[in-house]
């Protein structure tokens, strides 16, 4: 019998609890940086009864659901080649029994320490640990914002995998290709929970440029749907999720997401100072952009605000219930409109800012789109209009699947990949961060500055 044939890449097995999705996913990377996505699956707990996540359904589904959830995942693992089912396949350390049958055992464990709910973590945290005990493995512990930043690169990585690339001998193999996008980029993390402008410039090194002072951009987004769409319309949306957003979007602009080619009759601000003017609908009635009054100065570009347009918007909604269908698509158009061109004056200026004073290797080139109001087309439409409007047409937009930027476990696979292979593990006796910032100027540190990590000598190449 052959000897089990030397593993070509890492192989680990993640798991995130942080929130209310009990996700699991199999990641295997090979030396040349393509990746392979063995599993990665989700299971969310049920919070329809409740205006958002109640934390202890959350916990109770998390520990119904993660271990049958692993043991499904296990037997996705890659088998190992030249192994008979009778072998004594434990003996060599490389491998584990699945339903009686040999698989590879992973390299590595990948759990999210933080942030999030605690008692959630702590769930996902634990049985990580108890797998690199009994497997004899090293624990990854990573930083959940961490993974939604790097997922572009993680993107890349299994495409690059999907494109069929085959070495055709050991060099090529074992030739590095560079992950994509390099660092430095930007990224706009825009979900149901952050609004964020995030400067990655290394694995570790992540600068917030841009934070929500109140609510959530999608948050918002939900908020005026749910008062703008007309009630039939409403009601005949079978989602249940409570998140409006691609309602809202198809309600905005009738057939624009199945469009590829769709004409949203979109001018960008002709000046700077035009950014900031009021919307006037010509109906009698104004909407005002978001932080109109503070400009566009070095405090206000480092703000995102939502909730004084989404009270303004809840206003003239409530005062005008009796609006007719188009009277309400302007205002949803309105409202989409002056949202998005918030947010991207912020990625304008952190733009401008960076590449006028950086050398080449810093100046950013890639503007990654991120979360799930990043699925809105009209949003990439605006982005794309506006950078170009402002002499930033070399800027290269992007914008991950929306199944890989909401909460998910390939993330933090990738995340704990890109970590162990720059020589970081975790202590076993580590526990969860219900805060842990990105930012490693920010109260309390960055990634790095969380106790637990240590760092073991990298193989010479
Ligand atoms: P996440 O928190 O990343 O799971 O994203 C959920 C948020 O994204 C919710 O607030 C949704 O309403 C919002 N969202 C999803 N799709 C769209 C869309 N097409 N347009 C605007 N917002 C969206
Ligand atoms: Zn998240």
């Amino acid at each position: 019998m052959e000897p089990c044939t030397p593993r070509r890449g890492l192989l680990t097995l993640a798991i995130e609890t942080s929130c209310d999705d009990t996700c699991v996913a199999i990641l295997e990377k090979q030396k040349s940086g393509f990746a392979r996505l063995h599993f990665n699956e989700k299971i969310t707990s049920d919070n329809r009864a409740f205006r958002g996540v109640h934390p202890l359904v959350a916990v109770a589904s998390h520990s119904e659901n993660l271990a049958p959830l692993v043991q499904k995942a296990l037997r996705s693992l890659p088998s190992p080649v030249g192994i008979r089912p009778s072998q004594d396949v434990n003996s060599d350390g490389q491998t584990i029994l699945v339903d009686g049958r040999p698989r590879l055992r992973p390299d590595f464990i990948s759990v999210t320490r933080g942030p999030g709910m605690a008692s959630n973590l702590a769930t996902g945290l634990n049985h990580a640990k108890g797998l690199a005990v009994a497997w004899d493995v090293p624990l990854l512990a990573v930083n959940h914002m961490q993974a939604h930043a790097l997922t572009p690169r993680l993107v890349s990585a299994l495409e690059a995998e999907k494109l069929a690339f085959k070495p055709k001998n050991e060099e090529d193999a074992s030739s590095q290709q560079p992950q994509s996008p390099q660092f430095p980029f930007l990224s706009l993390l825009v979900s149901g929970g952050h609004t964020m402008l995030v400067h990655s410039k290394s694995l570790n090194d992540h600068a917030i440029l841009a934070e929500s002072i109140n609510i959530a951009v999608g948050d918002m987004i939900d908020k005026c749907a749910r008062l703008i769409i007309p009630s039939d319309i409403l009601s005949a949306d079978t989602s249940d999720s409570g998140a409006y957003g691609p309602i809202f979007e198809e309600f905005a602009f009738p057939g624009s997401t199945e469009s590829a080619s769709y004409d949203y009759n979109y001018t960008p601000p002709a000046r700077r100072a035009d950014e900031i003017k009021r919307f006037d609908s010509g109906q009698g009635w104004v909407l005002t952009p978001p932080l109109h009054l503070k400009g566009m100065g070095e405090e206000a570009a480092s703000q995102f605000e939502f909730a004084g347009l989404n009270g303004h918007v809840q206003k003239l909604i409530t005062l005008r219930s009796d609006m007719d269908v188009d009277s309400r698509r302007v205002l949803a158009r309105a409202t989409m409109t002056l949202v998005f061109e918030h947010l991207t004056t912020r990625l304008v200026f952190a733009l401008q800012s960076n590449n006028n004073k950086s050398r080449k290797r810093n100046k950013i080139g890639t503007v990654v789109l991120s979360g799930g109001v990043a699925s809105n087309k009209f949003l990439r439409h605006v982005v794309r209009k506006l950078l170009d409007a402002r002499g930033l047409t070399d800027i290269e937009v992007i914008a991950p699947p929306v199944a890989l930027c909401t909460d998910n476990a390939a993330m933090i696979a990738w995340t704990a990949m890109e970590m162990y292979e720059d020589g970081w593990r975790s202590d076993l006796d580590i526990l969860t961060m219900r805060k842990w910032p990105l930012d490693p100027k920010a109260e309390g540190g960055g990634i790095l500055d969380a106790s637990g990590w240590y760092r073991v000598p990298m193989p010479k190449e």
